[in-house]
């Protein structure tokens, strides 16, 4: 056996002799045990962790299941940042007994989250494996929702373009006030003095006045840089401090923050997160597809129920669901097809037209028949137009039904997608409410615990971490799910 290894093992060893008298400081049913056994039942190498095999020379690593005990008794306990978890592994008794003694210090502890961000989600879903194993998924519905949480970017260094050229503005009128001001000291006194003479009374030093305006100097160069970047790729925004975070509407308390949208997919039997994902959009719209075929995957079954909230409302989203053998329980949002165009006026909504799927028209509330007219292109998407401008002119419905001289009907190519959404949600209101209960516990819950911040950076790192919070809560629901001893029965033979 190589001299790594042995050395590993020696040290886990003496750490098992000390645990063995360590053992009764800690209770029988305590998370710490169950977190110890289901780390050494993962297959580290399988899941993609790296350093579960070293080189044979230098000082042996950590095991990856030591420091991935570490980070899940600190996410389940509120700690999540690597200096309080190299703390607590030198003071909580539950973490020495865990690790062996073992003393990681923070920097370890964060290289360990940052080299193996990629491998947090399998981790994840093998607990779910297990989850499933003890059948506390229903399979049936799940609940999906998405919520902003904070990254690690203030709000001020954040801009989109107009704000970047304001502050350079902002940066060039202030270097011509200083230079406005050396002028006029030079005129009233003659040359600045040398930098070792006291400055006059009242005024500033010339040398300090010279550094701020190379000061502003470089700044511009910066924010006109981060300008000139943004228009060469499309860009609409840019933050300095975590690049991939993007600006966020807060609900609660109004204005927005920088942060990143979190998806969940809850499985409503207990609660429990099957699927989950963050992405840089701030909108909904354009998620369901991805995150309810990520949950169907998860759960291995055939068809499944899926129910979000309106935000989601999107014809193409439930296309993919559709053909994904997903039942979906998304309502239609507010349609603004009830007013005109041209001067808001109450007219007849699009309900009040009914299609005709045989003939491809639309049957009108002054029972005439409304014919394809033509296609466009708006968003992305083809819209085709049906109208009858013959019989609208004659129509003594007009008034009530256009502002304009004949009424337009537009239809998404996919329209009949949201047709049968709508017929599905039609007297469904308690399966909305279901929704509520079920997935707000979750974001309520993990931001209780403080998780709405990220304290990493970048979006692969971001996705990480709520792969560990997200496993947290699962670790934490199942914990008050099933007893301790059917938990560890449950577990699978260490590789
Ligand atoms: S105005 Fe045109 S579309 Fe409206 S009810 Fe009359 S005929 Fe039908």
């Amino acid at each position: 056996m190589i001299a790594w290894l042995e050395a590993r093992f020696r040290e886990r060893d003496l750490g098992d002799v000390r645990r063995r008298a360590e053992d009764n400081y800690v209770a029988a049913e305590a998370a710490v045990r169950f977190i110890d056994a289901y780390a050494e039942s993962l297959d580290f190498k399988a899941l993609g962790f790296e350093r579960c095999t070293a080189k044979g020379t230098g000082r042996p690593p950590y095991h990856p299941a030591d420091l991935l005990k570490l980070y899940l008794y600190g996410y389940l306990n509120r700690i999540r940042s690597s200096r309080r978890l190299e703390a607590e592994a030198a003071r909580n008794l539950e973490v020495i007994w865990m690790l062996r003694t073992l003393r990681p210090d923070f920097k370890t502890i964060a290289d360990f989250r940052r080299d193996n961000r990629k491998a947090f989600k399998g981790v994840l879903r093998e607990f779910n494996l297990l989850c499933r194993k003890l059948e506390l998924f229903g399979a049936e519905l799940v609940a999906i929702d998405g919520s902003k949480f904070k990254a690690s970017n203030g709000r001020r260094r954040h801009f989109n373009a107009e704000q970047l050229r304001e502050v350079i503005k902002h940066i060039d009128q202030r270097i011509d006030d200083y230079l406005r001001e050396l002028d006029t000291h030079d005129a009233e006194q003659g040359p600045p003095p040398p930098p070792s003479s006291s400055p006059p009374a009242g005024g500033r030093k010339p040398e300090t006045m010279a550094e701020k305006i190379a000061g502003l100097r470089a700044s511009r160069q910066e924010h006109a840089a981060l300008l000139a970047e943004m228009q060469k790729s499309a860009r609409t925004e840019v933050s300095l401090t975590d690049a991939d975070a993007r600006k966020m509407c807060d609900t609660q308390r109004g204005g927005f923050f920088i942060g990143y949208n979190v998806q969940v997919a809850v499985d409503a039997k207990h609660d429990l997160i099957v699927a989950e994902e963050v992405v840089q959009s701030a909108c909904d719209r354009g998620q369901l597809g991805a995150i309810a075929q990520a949950a169907k995957t998860e759960l291995k079954v055939p068809s499944l129920e899926v129910v979000a909230d309106k935000g989601y409302h999107s014809a193409d989203e439930l296309e993919a669901c559709e053909a994904a053998d997903i039942i979906t329980y998304v309502p239609a949002q507010g349609s603004t097809s009830g007013r005109s165009s041209r001067d808001g006026s109450r007219v007849f909504g699009k309900e009040r037209f009914t299609y005709d799927a045989v003939a491809d028209e639309y049957q009108c509330p002054g029972d005439k028949r409304l014919r394809l007219r033509g296609k466009c292109r708006s968003h992305g998407k083809t819209v085709l137009h049906y109208a009858n401008a013959a019989a609208c002119r004659s129509c003594p419905l007009k008034a009530r039904c256009t502002g304009g001289s004949y009424r337009k009907i537009h239809r998404l190519r996919n329209e009949a997608v949201l047709e049968r959404a709508a017929a599905r949600m039609a007297g469904k209101s308690a399966i909305s409410a279901r929704r509520r209960e079920v997935v707000e516990h979750v974001f309520g819950t993990l931001k209780q615990w403080g998780h709405g911040d990220f304290l990493t950076r970048g979006l692969e790192r971001v996705k990480a971490e709520f792969s560990l919070s997200a496993l947290a809560y699962n670790l934490r629901r199942v914990l008050n799910l099933k007893p301790m001893s059917e938990l560890l029965r449950a577990l699978p033979k260490a590789a």
